[in-house]
């Protein structure tokens, strides 16, 4: 288990907002990303440090037009959620494991990594101060967005000297109403070998944009990535990590250079072991999948993020053969692992390995 110890002489300033929006949140009709909350949290990299901690109403900010990250996309983000139990307690979900990740895409990209005091610290400081805004409907949690950007005013190719660390929160109901239906991609590529697949970079969300909106046209929710070489190997979809039930058993691609290494299917997969179901972390071929779903031998299929939590896919198209899903049965391994996950975080059950930061 992984104790986090913040230090609470963080130096961070407040600025409390004059007048909280919170009571106009309608937590009946939450869009996902649409709805900030009061306060959100700064640290401003300069000199070889991070320096002036500091959270502020929620607003727009001005910046320079020639913003380096404006210019050459040297960003990064993260996203994790904070979720209120049904006895009324807001923990947040694995917080050290975002931050160790953020570090990871932040060396790739360049930038300075950020002690997990600050990161998580700040995370914390600014949820006591929101807190009202965590819903507590079904389903529902509040998102939290840390990012961090390039800040030097100088349009050269060259990394940054400064950088703006920043987190706020959105609180947001269910992501997707209904089983997904996805495509293989085999054309685009998200992601390939010597590349930044597994960093949290802005780049790689913009290049997905296009084949994603294509596959929207014709008619998908979202697509699985292969890899980039010769489109045999399965990766993942959108931003969800996937996990498919064949004979019984619950297998996983491999999280590597070119797949995010998901937080949420590293817990669920912990959860399924836990669970005595049987788990494979391998490469997944496009074929054996395919084969699967042709010879009825797929019995479940979903993705997984913090987003969407476990999403249900109902249909894989795959060069124009759409291969359907049977529907779940009773006690399906989804519905399992969903349960428990839901159990953990809603406080209805232990969590024996220490994965809820208590605000
Ligand atoms: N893959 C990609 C490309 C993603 O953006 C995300 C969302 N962070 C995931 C997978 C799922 O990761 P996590 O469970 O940590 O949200």
């Amino acid at each position: 288990m992984h104790t986090i110890m913040i230090d609470t002489s963080l130096d961070i300033s407040i600025e409390n907002t004059p007048q909280s929006r919170v009571a106009e949140l309608d937590q009946d009709n939450l869009k996902f990303g649409r709805q900030f909350s009061d306060h959100m949290f700064i640290a401003d990299y300069r000199d070889g440090q991070w320096q002036e901690l500091r959270i502020v109403p929620f607003g727009p900010m001005e910046f320079n037009p020639a913003l380096a990250v404006i210019h050459y996309g040297q960003t990064i983000f993260e996203g994790l959620k904070a979720y209120r139990s049904d006895a009324g307690q807001v923990r947040v979900f694995r917080p050290s494991a975002n931050w160790a990740r953020f570090n990871l895409s932040a060396e790739r990209m360049c930038m300075p990594t950020i002690p997990e005091e600050i990161f998580v610290g700040g995370l914390k400081k600014l949820l006591q101060l929101d807190e009202a805004w965590v819903p507590n409907r079904p389903q529902s949690s509040l998102y939290i967005r840390p990012f961090m950007f390039a800040t030097d005013e100088y349009i050269g190719i060259r990394p940054s000297d400064t950088y703006r660390f920043m987190i706020f929160t959105s609180p947001v109901g269910a992501y997707y109403s209904e089983p997904v239906r996805v495509k293989i991609e085999t054309e685009y590529t998200r992601a390939f070998p010597g590349g930044t697949g597994y960093a949290k970079s802005a780049g790689n969300y913009a290049g997905a944009l296009y084949p994603t909106v294509k596959a929207q046209k014709q008619g998908f929710h979202q697509l699985i990535w292969t890899d980039g070489l010769e489109h045999k190997y399965i990766e993942e979809a959108g931003t969800m990590n996937l996990a498919f039930v064949i004979d019984g058993k619950l297998i996983s691609p491999q999280p590597s250079e070119t797949i995010l290494h998901g937080i949420t299917r590293n817990s669920l997969l912990q959860m399924a072991r836990d669970l005595g179901i049987s788990v494979e972390e391998r490469r997944v071929t496009v074929d054996e999948v395919v084969t699967a779903l042709r010879d009825g031998k797929m019995q479940e299929a979903f993705g997984i993020g913090t987003a969407a939590t476990l999403a249900p896919i109902a249909m894989i198209s795959y060069q124009g053969e759409e291969l359907p899903l049977p529907s779940p049965t009773d006690n399906a391994v989804g519905d399992q692992l969903r349960k428990a996950l839901d159990d953990l975080r809603y406080g209805r059950a232990e969590d024996p390995h220490g994965w809820l930061m208590p605000i």
